[in-house]
């Protein structure tokens, strides 16, 4: 089996939002409270990480998370980059560079944010050991883990949502080109972005995120990168059959 495991399901700010006293932020139910959107997929061993959040450690130690393969990226946008210095951890315990894989714009722009990683001037202290790597199309095997890249639009910046079997994570996205719509076929599930009700420029909001899921007709979805617009239960309760929010700490067992 594959087994999926969500570190963080808010979007760029969390939940509880600094300063916010509305019915979400407030809420004492654990599944509002979202940092930043992550996810651990496991399979036949292999352990891989989709984006280093802000909060990466803190979602490793609430995870259990004692390895990591490697680590994709969908984009290098700060909540999905901004805890790569802590896979420091991964160097230590296992040795060696760890892989991290994104598409040429994510790896450009991770070299210019962790510059330090990169240049031999900070002497003592640790830094991150990374081995950057190109994604390869149309799609490439980790430790037995068939990945498969696939491009979606976040406004304007093309970036990469990843097909693992029959399950899909789509994150920050607000169009998905034709060729990807025939490559989300077949999915037992679907992971999808769905930000808050009002309309984004770079994000599905739910009822669009509910248009996709109709299209792709994947046997269950679990929408992500969530603001607090969205009260876990009361949102949930209104939500088709089949569709639910995922909240942090979730986890979810597919077929390969
Ligand atoms: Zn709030
Ligand atoms: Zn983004
Ligand atoms: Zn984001």
């Amino acid at each position: 089996m594959l087994k999926i495991t969500f570190l963080g399901t808010g979007t760029s700010h969390g939940v509880p939002v600094i300063g916010c006293d509305c019915p979400t932020c407030t809420s004492t139910d654990p599944r509002n409270h979202r940092t930043r959107c992550s996810i651990l997929v496991e399979q036949n061993g292999a352990s891989v990480l989709v984006d280093t959040s802000p909060e990466l450690r803190l979602q490793a130690i609430r995870a259990g998370l004692k390895r990591v393969d490697a680590v994709l990226f969908t984009h290098a946008h700060a909540d999905h980059v901004f805890g790569l210095d802590d896979v420091r951890r991964f160097n230590d315990l296992q040795g060696g560079a760890l892989p991290c894989y994104g598409d040429s714009t994510t790896l450009r722009e991770l070299r210019r944010i962790f510059r330090y990683a990169f240049v031999p001037t900070q002497v003592g202290g640790g830094k991150p050991r990374l081995e950057l790597r190109r994604l390869v199309r149309p799609s490439f095997n980790l430790h037995g883990l068939e990945v498969r890249p696939l491009r979606v639009m976040h406004g304007q910046l093309p970036i990469t949502a990843y097909r693992f079997g029959k399950s899909a994570y789509v994150t920050d996205a607000s169009f998905l080109p034709e060729e990807t719509v025939a490559q989300l076929q077949g999915l037992d599930l679907l992971i999808l972005d769905a930000l808050r009700r009002r309309p984004h420029a770079t994000h599905f909001n739910l009822e669009q995120a509910l248009e996709v899921v109709e299209r792709l007709a994947p046997r269950r979805a679990l929408f992500t990168h969530l603001c607090h617009d969205l009260e876990h239960e009361s949102t949930n309760a209104e939500l088709p059959d089949g569709i639910r929010l995922a909240y942090d700490g979730l986890v979810v067992e597919v077929a390969p």
